[in-house]
């Protein structure tokens, strides 16, 4: 891990508090949009490592529960942290963002 990953899950973990989905104590970090050599290529590094593509979670389940698969959805996602790669958004904003269009 580098640095600035390091220092974007601390983001995530703070911004969750360190609170899963679903209410349990989270223990890692869950991609929206997933990271994968796709993924990594068509949305770039800097968006897929960001603070607001991450998400404190329990475990593997939940990691599924917070990834945002469809194809619409993704793009508002990848549109909302590319103009936001320094803001700390709320989960609660990015989710209802994704959703009313
Ligand atoms: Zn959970």
């Amino acid at each position: 891990m580098t640095r600035t990953e390091i220092e974007e899950y601390i983001k995530a973990y703070d911004r969750d508090r360190y609170q899963c989905v679903c209410g349990k104590r989270a223990v890692m970090i869950g991609h929206c949009l997933d990271r994968t050599l796709v993924n990594i290529k068509k949305f770039g590094k800097e968006v897929i490592q960001n603070h607001n593509n991450l998400r404190a979670v329990c475990s593997l389940s939940c990691n599924t529960v917070v990834r945002v698969s469809k194809e619409n959805e993704r793009e508002i996602l990848f549109n909302l942290i590319k103009d936001n790669l320094n803001n700390i958004l709320p989960v609660e904003y990015i989710n209802k963002k994704i959703k009313e269009e």
